[in-house]
């Protein structure tokens, strides 16, 4: 057995260290398929484990990353052979499994996705957890039977990563989109992406009144807090706001006049454990309603030896759109 190259996460005497290092393949924990990891993604939870802000990781030590594409090496399991491409998001990886900045994953086969055609390793990791995650919460509002025609939508947490895929894809149905950013220098980028309207998150960040004048049927919110306390107490009667995120808190201070007085639906989107069959769904449907030229143009690339450094960042909202990290 050999060993490959991971950033690797210890306990310090003080909250944890974030280090790239070399990985003792004996080490890898239990799972039916082995996969050469050849692009992993950096998402807002990536940042947190990094730094240590939040206890994201839950066993030491631990293999940072909580999503990769790659190519199985090895398998037991019935659906996959060595060749495959496939993509795996969440299920606890970089956080009580040894997770996907590493040149090798042992998970179970279960867990994994095929690569759609066409979809190359990269761009899966381009779209990421973020990407996919910002597909869940349209399907979720597809299922409550959002439509173009229903109005306008809202995206909170516009620049960041699931901010600018759900632009992106929202757009490209044919929705009319609401971008909402911190970054209002940012215009140019979130028009490029679809935005049809872009507005200061300022304007939804105080306190939300129960009731506010109707201004979107639905909405993805990555934020949290008095922001989705706002989008709610904004949304059109029957309207759905998919909640996705935390970037400005835990907390919802709102009421119940959004439900009860306008049937407005708030759905909760969780990518970690989301069942495979969703996922299947969403990976197809990020092969055909995510313009790829769009991709390109939120993606940058860095180093596995990068990763630590841009993880600062992430947490600081100081990266644009999706960074993808070469492991190979
Ligand atoms: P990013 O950091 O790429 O994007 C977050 C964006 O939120 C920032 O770019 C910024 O957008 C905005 N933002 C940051 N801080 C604040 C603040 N204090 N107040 C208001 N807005 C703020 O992260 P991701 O896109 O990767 O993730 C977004 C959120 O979604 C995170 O909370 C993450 O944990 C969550 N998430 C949840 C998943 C799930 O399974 N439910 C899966 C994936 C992500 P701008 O500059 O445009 O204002």
């Amino acid at each position: 057995m050999g060993t490959f190259k991971a950033i690797r996460i210890d306990k310090a005497e003080k909250g944890t260290t974030a280090t790239l290092a070399q990985f003792d393949e004996a080490e890898l924990m239990e799972g039916d398929v082995t996969v050469r990891v050849e692009w992993s993604t950096l998402n807002y939870k990536d940042g947190l484990a990094l730094t240590g802000k939040a206890p994201v990781v839950r066993r030491f030590p631990m293999i940072a990353g909580i999503d990769f594409a790659g190519t199985v090496e090895q398998s037991s399991h019935p659906n996959w052979k060595a060749g495959d491409k496939v993509v795996c998001n969440g299920w606890g990886m970089g956080e009580t499994h040894l997770g996907a900045y590493a040149e090798k994953a042992r998970v179970k086969g279960d867990w994994l996705v095929r690569l759609p055609d066409g979809m190359s390793a990269r761009d899966a990791m381009a779209i990421g957890t973020a990407g996919y995650t910002a597909m869940l919460s349209v399907l979720a509002l597809e299922k409550h039977g959002l439509t173009p025609k229903s109005g306008p939508v809202v995206v909170t947490g516009a620049a960041g990563g699931v901010g600018s895929v759900a632009i992106a894809v929202l757009s490209k149905l044919g929705y009319h989109v609401i971008a909402s950013t911190g970054r209002v220098s940012e215009t140019g980028y979130l028009k490029g992406l679809g935005a049809a309207e872009v507005t200061d998150r300022n304007e939804l960040a105080g306190p939300a009144k129960p009731l506010a004048k109707e201004r979107w049927a639905g909405g993805v919110d990555s934020v949290g807090s008095t922001t989705l306390a706002n989008l709610l107490s904004m949304t059109k009667y029957g309207g759905a706001i998919a909640a996705c995120g935390l970037a400005a808190g835990m907390d919802l201070p709102s009421s119940v006049a959004p439900f009860i007085l306008r049937g407005v639906c708030l759905l909760g989107i969780d990518s970690v454990m989301c069942p495979i069959e969703q996922r299947r769904v969403a990976w197809s449907r990020l092969a055909t309603d995510l313009d790829r030229a769009k991709l390109s143009e939120i993606t940058q690339e860095i180093a596995l030896a990068d990763v630590v450094a841009q993880g600062a960042r992430i947490l600081a909202g100081q990266v644009r759109g999706r960074i993808v990290v070469k492991i190979v």
